[in-house]
């Protein structure tokens, strides 16, 4: 059974797909749109991260500077004791013997004192490294903020612009026959949004592949719908 006026149906059919064509994109479009969020949220994230690593080297230093300096009061404690005792000794060979522990423990503390002065000029650079970090992390902040609202701001305009478009489609729908429209629907649902081409050169505008000249007639009967036999897509003849 022939369409009436399938001419004018297939008309109608163009101009919803340009509406279809422009949902399908912006809806493409939209698709990604949480993963970019996702993507900037994690690259802060990981600056966070540095942020954290950081603190925790300084809280190690000092952790170590105290122990160091815990062991310094400890040899010094030490060489006090040993001096009180140097007085009570009897023999020149123990003075001698006492004397030089004596040395070796201050020796010993002196080494710990340099590893103190290190660690102190490390736990500067630390506090520097922490202060400069927390500056880029503020900076990084404000991006990421910026970057994100301006993410969001597009899937609002997406959202506007397709009730918009959705509204225009509801104006076009009604003047196709339903049992066309449901066969163009569910093409435009299998084929990435694209329904309704046209032919050129013998040459299908979907799929890129051969139209032979007697589908080509069969178009330009309008008498039913022609579809394309490789991509299943309805054909036309556009006008020149
Ligand atoms: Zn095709």
């Amino acid at each position: 059974m022939s369409t009436p006026n399938l001419k004018m149906q297939l008309v109608t059919l163009v101009q919803l797909q340009a509406i279809d064509s422009q949902i399908y994109a912006l809806n493409e479009e939209k698709k990604v749109k949480p993963q970019e969020i996702e993507d900037l949220k994690a690259a802060f994230e990981a600056e966070k991260e540095q942020l954290n690593r950081l603190e925790k080297v300084s809280l190690d230093l000092q952790k170590e500077k105290k122990d160091r300096e815990l062991e310094l009061a400890s040899k010094e404690e030490n060489i006090k004791k040993l001096q009180t005792q140097l007085y009570q000794l009897k023999t020149n060979k123990e003075y001698n013997t006492m004397m030089q522990e004596i040395q070796n423990t201050k020796a010993d503390a002196s080494v710990v004192e340099d590893k103190i002065l290190e660690l102190m000029e490390k736990i500067d650079k630390a506090k520097n490294d922490i202060d400069e970090e927390k500056k880029k992390l503020q900076q990084e902040e404000q991006v990421f903020n910026a970057q994100k609202k301006e993410v969001e701001d597009r899937i609002k305009e997406i959202d506007d612009r397709l009730a918009q478009l959705e509204s225009g489609r509801k104006q076009v729908t009604p003047d196709i026959d339903k049992k066309i429209l449901a066969q163009y629907e569910r093409i435009l649902h299998n084929r990435d949004g694209l329904a309704i081409v046209g032919v050129k050169n013998n040459t299908c505008m979907g799929c890129n592949m051969f139209v032979p000249a007697q589908v080509i007639n069969l178009i330009q009967m309008y008498e039913r719908i022609i579809t394309c036999d490789v991509c299943n897509r309805i054909l036309i003849i556009p006008d020149e």
